[in-house]
């Protein structure tokens, strides 16, 4: 869905006729999609569709007092009136004219002209109040105003189960509203085809609110050019601080990456309200609702840690997995500063071949041989969980992380990355702690089994070394295990599984492994890390191989 016209078809158009001014020009795909309405059948006859420049006469404001095209508006008004007439939707009608263009609409969905971020034109995102709600009972779920009702769902099933999907349907209920059938929460598909057909239809105002807000006939396709996305900046009453995520990167847990996953999350939940002041670093880019870029990509193995290129959301998911000397570079700086960017899993790749980094091609080969190293360490944690060592595992989660909130002092960003001055640390209740961890360990653990699932296991670059050493950890951990180490092994299984088990004394037993590992943890360790370092070395001997040169798709 993401770039539907794709930035490089346009390029030519829109240099030959610029959408907007200089500072801040059309979004491509905007454009893209102006085209594909101008020329569609749907919107046959138009009156003034495409100027004297050639150009698809988007707008035709009332106030037009003077011009060729001081009566687009009303011709347009003209028109729309007819097309009322051949849907059967009348005049006389409260809204009639945004009616139907919802109805006629070819794509129920467009993007942003500022960001390009496509959205449904139907009521299917959360507002304010129904979003405070969720995050409240939700809290540690990774979604906005902008994220649709039918991927809440998902969300919420995923890690709250049916119980989640209940206390959903309860927020959604209103007397304005329909009524959800009795069994609507009984699954996550019963849940979405009722909210698809019945309940987004109704427009229930208090609850959800469309992606685009309809403003026929001052618009060709009848709708405001700013998405939900956008509207703060031309809608002074509603405020960007609505639109922040609270945000806990789930890729972050997906990848089993370490650092302070905490005080990251805190930091990546002030964008993009603290940088309104700031630009996308990417140069050339002037967007100033910003997101944040992890550095070191967790999908490469580095760290959360609260630091952050600032990047709009274009550039940050086309930047994906692919580092470029800006990210290396700074890596090289934080890491000179003495500041911990790696994980467990990535330090000897990059000792073993950073300095080899010295232009744009080189900083994404390194994030190539980085991405084979990543799948290897996930490899190696799944077999371990084959074996059952749950409890060493979890020691990795870092899950004491969870036990402080943080505030950062003197925030700021420099050079197109986040600064401050300090960071205050402050203990949380417990309540919240548990719900971080909980989902930390689910989250992980979960991933373990979907990435045996689909990964590949004969397309190594390198030779399997580590299935032996893994013998040898099991082993290792087998020596050393304690009554204590087997009850924390049992208990995990347990929560996992969806047993009933007492959550409080779990975490802080996996916590205090952590902190005071056994005798059978640290001699595993050990053996991963010598591991790592011979698969960093076999890698660093595939540098000048086809697969990290070649140019192309990410493997
Ligand atoms: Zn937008
Ligand atoms: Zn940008």
């Amino acid at each position: 869905m993401k770039n539907r016209y794709g930035h490089h078809e346009h390029t030519d158009f829109v240099a030959e006729i610029t959408y907007g001014s200089e500072k801040r020009p059309w979004h491509p795909d905007f454009i893209g999609f102006i085209q594909e309405m101008a020329a569609h059948a749907v919107y046959a006859g138009m009156p003034d569709a495409i100027d004297e420049d050639g150009k698809v006469q988007w707008e035709s404001p009332s106030n037009r007092r003077s011009g060729k095209y001081q009566n687009t508006h009303a011709k347009r008004l003209k028109w729309w009136m007819g097309k009322a007439e051949c849907i059967g939707i009348s005049t006389e009608e409260n809204q009639w004219i945004s009616r139907v263009a919802k109805r006629i609409h070819p794509l129920k969905r467009k993007p942003c002209r500022n960001c390009g971020r496509w959205l449904h034109l139907d009521y299917r995102y959360p507002n304010k109040t129904a979003m405070k709600k969720f995050r409240e009972i939700f809290e540690g779920l990774e979604f906005s105003e902008l994220t649709s009702i039918l991927e809440v769902v998902d969300l919420v099933h995923s890690e709250y189960g049916v119980d989640g999907l209940k206390q959903l349907v309860e927020v959604l209920s209103a007397p304005s509203a329909p009524d959800f059938p009795q069994n609507a929460a009984d699954s996550p598909t019963l849940l979405k085809v009722f909210l698809l057909d019945i309940y987004i239809p109704a427009e229930v105002k208090g609850k959800l609110g469309p992606g685009a807000m309809s403003n026929a006939p001052d618009r060709f396709d009848g709708f405001h050019h700013f998405n939900r996305c956008c509207r703060g900046r031309s809608d002074p009453g509603r405020s960007k601080k609505n639109l922040s995520t609270y945000s806990t990167d789930r890729r972050v847990f997906e990848h089993w990456c370490g650092g302070d996953w905490i005080a990251a999350d805190r930091l990546m939940g002030q964008f993009p309200s603290a940088f309104t002041d700031h630009e996308c670093r990417i140069e050339g880019c002037f967007e100033n609702i910003l997101t944040a870029d992890h550095i070191g990509p967790v999908s490469l193995g580095f760290a959360h840690r609260p630091s952050f290129g600032l990047m709009c959301k274009s550039d940050n998911s086309s930047k994906n997995n692919r580092m470029s000397l800006f990210d290396i570079e700074k890596l090289r700086a934080h890491i000179n500063e003495g500041e911990e960017v790696f994980s467990w899993q990535s330090r000897h790749v990059w000792d073993a071949l950073h300095h080899r980094v010295n232009d744009e091609e080189t900083a994404r080969r390194l994030s190539k041989v980085m991405r084979d190293n990543q799948r290897i360490a996930m490899e190696i944690l799944c077999q371990l969980k084959g074996h059952g060592c749950l409890a060493y595992l979890a020691t990795f989660l870092e899950l004491g992380h969870a036990r402080c909130d943080v505030e950062f002092v003197g925030l700021s960003a420099v050079d197109g990355v986040t600064h401050f001055d300090a960071i205050k640390h402050k203990p949380r209740t417990s309540k919240q702690v548990e719900k971080q961890m909980e989902r930390r360990l689910r989250v992980a653990f979960k991933s373990l089994d979907e990435y045996a699932e689909k990964e590949n296991r004969h397309a190594w670059t390198i030779q399997d070394t580590w299935t032996i050493e893994i013998e040898a950890m099991v082993a290792l951990l087998k020596a050393g295990r304690t009554t204590r180490t087997v009850e924390v092994d049992r208990r995990l299984e347990e929560f996992l599984t969806g047993g009933r088990v007492r959550k409080d004394s779990l975490f802080s037993d996996i916590e205090i492994a952590t902190e005071y590992p056994p005798k059978g943890f640290s001699e595993a360790t050990d053996t991963l890390q010598s591991s790592l370092k011979v698969i960093a070395d076999s890698l660093a001997k595939e540098w000048d191989s086809d697969r990290y040169i070649r140019t192309g798709l990410e493997g």
